[in-house]
């Protein structure tokens, strides 16, 4: 398929007058919104990363210094820092700022309702506010993009004059609205079609030819099946999956059974887009649009190359001030160049809350790290990982049932896998069928500390 810089898209907006072709993203419009960010004429994907960070750091102090301050509570987090905006020059210096967690947004919500004097207008001039779980309050400005999705969309290959079902909620939550922005502004027509009555979805789809979706790839697959069942053949090309996990399986199954190509991104409501896969499909390229940083859970040192860490992430919102933002996700990140040609890191896949993460001999384990490389295999039904301390050492042992015989060599090689990924030696031994519990955990802690 084309590349992402030949299915580029154009945004069409009053501002985008003289071609702006090489010059760095950093102008803000407050009343139109920054459009620069989301202009494909400016190419930022396929710039040395280190070109986009310089960027980032100029925007950022950009913001700092203006719209920003209009937020008190932002005003107030940096005063409490002791620091100001000359605090920050290079992009490492962003280590110095406090991080925002967002498991502490409701409290801080509460305590200056409703948006923790965090945004930059007053709440009537938002274009609209959502309410998710928690509870959090997001705020939603009027910019030319407020989410951003336009890259990961084109990235998947939706270009203008696309039909697509978008199946994610309108209600109360950001997540319609999010994604329908971002096709919108690619030129692409969309479905409202939000989450349930699958049967209307797939006559709605099939009789307005919605050759693209966007949504739960559990949900794609349960559109299929009711297309199948109704004797109805769904049009769609192409998909755009996020906030569940895509097994490799399954996307097989929608490319090779249904002829639908698969992508995937990440994002969160408070941000927007964070990250996307583009047409190698392997890991999901950061968006230059945002600063993320992924960083050690216990030190928040930037966590090295392939070690998984806590995904944080700077938005350059003019609305609202958020500013290292901690999603609570945990992921590793890959400096291996991309064939595609895009420059930036990619996320290794969303491993899991970083709630669930244990240390084990010192090194990150997490519950998601080790069910993908079970799930390269097979043979194994289930598993569970067993951890245990001995003469003041860790010790881990993953146990797996199985129904069939095993391969001779498919313990040795899991264990081998798990080592390659968890760069810890970890036995795997297989248990009688009915060993592991139903209500099992993926990790079994069984560490006595006193
Ligand atoms: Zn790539």
């Amino acid at each position: 398929m084309a590349s992402g810089r030949e299915n580029g898209f154009k945004y069409r907006s009053e501002l985008d007058g003289a071609s702006r072709e090489g010059h760095p993203a950093v102008r803000i419009n407050p009343e139109k919104g920054d459009t620069d960010i989301i202009d494909m004429k400016t190419d930022l994907e396929y710039r040395p990363y280190e070109e986009i960070l310089n960027i980032q750091t100029g925007k950022l102090r950009e913001l700092m210094k203006g719209p920003w301050q209009q937020a008190p509570g932002f005003v107030h987090r940096l005063k409490d820092a002791g620091l100001t905006v000359d605090d920050l020059c290079d992009p490492g210096d962003i280590m110095k700022f406090p991080i925002l967690r967002k498991s502490d947004l409701p409290s801080i919500q509460a305590a200056a309702p409703p948006f923790g004097g965090m945004i930059t207008v007053p709440p009537g001039k938002l274009r609209r506010m959502y309410s998710s779980p928690g509870p959090i309050y997001d705020p939603d400005g009027h910019l030319a993009s407020y989410y951003r999705w336009e890259r990961a969309f084109a990235a998947c290959g939706f270009s203008e004059g696309d039909i697509v079902l978008n199946c994610f909620s309108y209600h109360l939550t950001p997540a319609g609205a999010m994604f329908e922005e971002g096709a919108n502004n690619l030129g692409c027509a969309v479905i409202p079609a939000g989450i349930g009555n699958s049967e209307i979805q797939v006559s709605v789809a099939a009789h307005l030819k919605a050759n693209a979706y966007v949504g739960l790839p559990s949900y794609l697959k349960v559109l299929l099946e009711k297309a199948e069942e109704t004797g109805l053949s769904l049009p769609f090309e192409k998909a755009f999956v996020i906030a569940e996990k895509l097994p490799e399986s399954l996307r097989t199954e929608f490319q090779e059974e249904n002829g639908i190509h698969v992508r995937q991104g990440y994002g969160t409501a408070e941000v927007g887009a964070i990250a996307y896969e583009c047409e190698e499909g392997f890991g999901m390229h950061l968006d230059p649009t945002v600063l993320v940083e992924v960083l050690d859970p216990e030190t928040h040192a930037p966590a090295p190359a392939g070690t998984p860490g806590e995904v944080v992430v700077t938005p350059f919102n003019p609305v609202n001030a958020l500013l290292r933002f901690a999603t609570g996700d945990l992921s590793s990140v890959t400096m291996e160049p991309c064939p595609c040609g895009r420059k930036s890191p990619r996320l290794t896949g969303i491993l899991g809350r970083v709630d669930q993460v244990t240390k084990v001999r010192g090194l990150f384990v997490h519950p998601g790290q080790i069910a993908e490389v079970m799930a390269e295999f097979v043979e194994i039904e289930r598993f569970r990982a067993v951890i245990v301390r001995e003469r003041a050492m860790d010790d881990m042992t993953v146990e797996v049932e199985t129904g069939k015989p095993l391969a001779a060599h498919t313990l040795e090689t899991a264990s081998g896998r798990l080592k390659e990924v968890l760069k810890l030696g970890v036995r795997v031994v297989r248990v009688e069928p009915g060993t592991i519990p139903d209500d099992a955990t993926a990790i079994d802690d069984r560490r006595k500390w006193d």
